[in-house]
C-alpha cells in the first residue's frame, strides 16, 4: 500500500529525448509532455528567457524569426547532447511540467531512450543531465528497442523482426532476434536533412531562398516519397536570390519528392545495410515479419510504399509513430523489476 502511494506521488517517467522533440510519458497515465527540443536564450548569454520557461513549443516558434536580442538553441544534434547545460535546463523544465500536480519531492525513476550507437561519453552526458535535472534512478534503453516494444513486436521470439526509426537528426535501423539486437545501423540523414534538401532544391531550381522552417512546412504539407494518386500543391514564399525581393510560387508533391531523392536513398541504404549484416536465415524471416517504421519521419507520405517496393518485404508504419518510443519506455517501466538487469544503468 505504502509502495503504491509512493508510486502515485512520484510515478516513474519514460523519456524520449529526441533531437527534434522530447516526449515524456508517466506510467499508467500516458504522454504528458510532447514538445520541441529547443530553448530560447537572451543573445550573448546562457539565460533562458521567461525565467526559464522559454522552452519547447514557445522556443521553437522563435527559430528562424527571432529578433536580434534572442537566439533559439537545440541542445541535441544527431541524437546526442551537444550542450549539456541547456539540455539539463530543458529536461528540468519538462520534468517539472510532467509532475505538475504532484507535491512529492522525491526524485522519479526514469527510463530514457538513447541512440543505439551512443559512445560512453555521450552516455555519461545523458545520465548527468537527467540526474542534475531532478531524476532519481536513471535507466537507458536503446531507442530501437523502445520502438519495437512500443509497437508490440515479438522481440524475444527466435524470429527476426525489424524497426527503422526516422527522427529529426538520425535514422536508426535495428533487427532483433530472441530479445537481442543482432544488427543495427545508424545514419545522420533523417528529417532535418530532408528539410535541407528542400532548401537546396529551391535554390538550385528556382534561385529562391527559403528557410529551414518553411522547408519543413512544405515537407509536412505536400512531401511524399512515392507518387501520390492525386498530387498536392502548396504556396511557398521565399526570397528571389537575384533581385532580393520576396516571391511567391506554387510547389507540387512531385517536386518535393524529387527534392527528397538524396535523403530517401540514404535511408534506404541504412535499412539495406542493416539487413545485409545479418544472417541469411534472419534476413529471410523479415520477408514474413517485415519492417515497422517509427519516428516523425515515418509519417512522410508513401515512405512505407517506397521501402516496400525497393526491398521486396512488407513495411508498415507504427501506430502513432512519433510517440511510439516514449510509449515503449513506459511499457518498460511497467516491467522494470523484471527487465532492469538488461537496461543500462549506473
Ligand atoms: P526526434 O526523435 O529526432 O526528436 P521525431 O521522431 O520527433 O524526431 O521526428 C521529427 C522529424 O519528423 C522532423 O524532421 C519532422 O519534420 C518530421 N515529421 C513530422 N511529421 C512529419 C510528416 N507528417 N511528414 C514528414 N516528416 C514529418
Ligand atoms: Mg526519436
Amino acid at each position: 500500500m505504502l509502495h503504491r502511494i509512493r508510486r502515485w506521488l512520484s510515478p516513474h517517467l519514460g523519456i524520449d529525448l529526441g533531437t527534434a522533440n522530447t516526449i515524456v510519458a508517466v506510467e499508467g497515465e500516458g504522454i504528458v509532455v510532447d514538445e520541441p527540443s529547443v530553448v530560447a536564450l537572451k543573445k550573448g548569454s546562457r539565460e533562458i528567457l521567461g525565467k526559464g520557461t522559454a522552452v519547447g513549443r514557445l522556443a521553437k516558434q522563435m527559430l528562424g524569426r527571432t529578433p536580434e536580442s534572442i537566439t533559439a538553441v537545440k541542445p541535441l544534434r544527431h541524437g546526442v547532447i551537444t550542450d549539456f547545460e541547456l539540455c539539463e535546463a530543458m529536461l528540468r523544465y519538462f520534468l517539472h511540467k510532467a509532475r505538475r500536480e504532484r507535491t512529492s519531492r522525491s526524485r522519479p525513476t526514469v527510463v530514457i531512450a538513447v541512440p543505439g550507437c551512443i559512445t560512453p561519453v555521450e552516455r555519461r552526458a545523458v545520465f548527468n543531465s537527467a540526474e542534475r535535472a531532478g531524476a532519481g534512478r536513471v535507466y537507458l534503453i536503446e531507442e530501437s528497442r523502445a520502438a519495437a516494444i512500443g509497437s508490440g513486436l515479438p522481440l524475444s521470439e527466435p524470429l527476426a523482426s525489424m524497426v527503422c526509426d526516422i527522427g529529426g537528426g538520425t535514422t536508426e535501423a535495428a533487427i532483433f532476434s530472441m530479445g537481442e539486437i543482432v544488427s543495427q545501423q545508424s545514419s545522420r540523414v533523417a528529417g532535418d536533412e530532408m528539410d535541407a534538401a528542400i532548401v537546396e532544391y529551391f535554390r538550385k531550381r528556382y534561385s529562391v531562398k527559403v528557410g529551414l522552417p518553411t522547408a519543413e512546412r512544405i515537407k509536412l504539407e505536400v512531401g511524399c516519397a512515392y507518387p501520390l494518386n492525386e498530387a498536392l500543391t502548396t504556396e511557398v514564399r521565399g526570397l528571389d536570390m537575384a533581385s532580393g525581393i520576396p516571391r511567391k510560387a506554387m510547389v507540387t508533391s512531385d517536386e518535393v519528392r524529387e527534392a527528397l531523392e538524396g535523403p530517401l536513398n540514404s535511408i534506404l541504404e541504412t535499412v539495406t545495410q542493416t539487413i545485409e549484416r545479418t544472417s541469411p536465415e534472419l534476413a529471410g524471416d523479415l520477408s514474413e515479419t517485415g519492417i515497422v517504421l517509427s519516428g516523425g519521419g515515418a509519417q512522410l507520405r508513401g515512405l512505407d510504399l517506397l521501402l516496400q517496393e525497393q526491398l521486396g518485404i512488407p513495411v508498415r508504419v507504427a501506430n502513432e509513430p512519433r510517440t511510439i518510443v516514449a510509449r515503449g519506455t513506459t511499457i518498460c517501466l511497467e516491467h522494470l523489476d523484471e527487465w532492469k538487469s538488461r537496461l543500462d544503468h549506473e
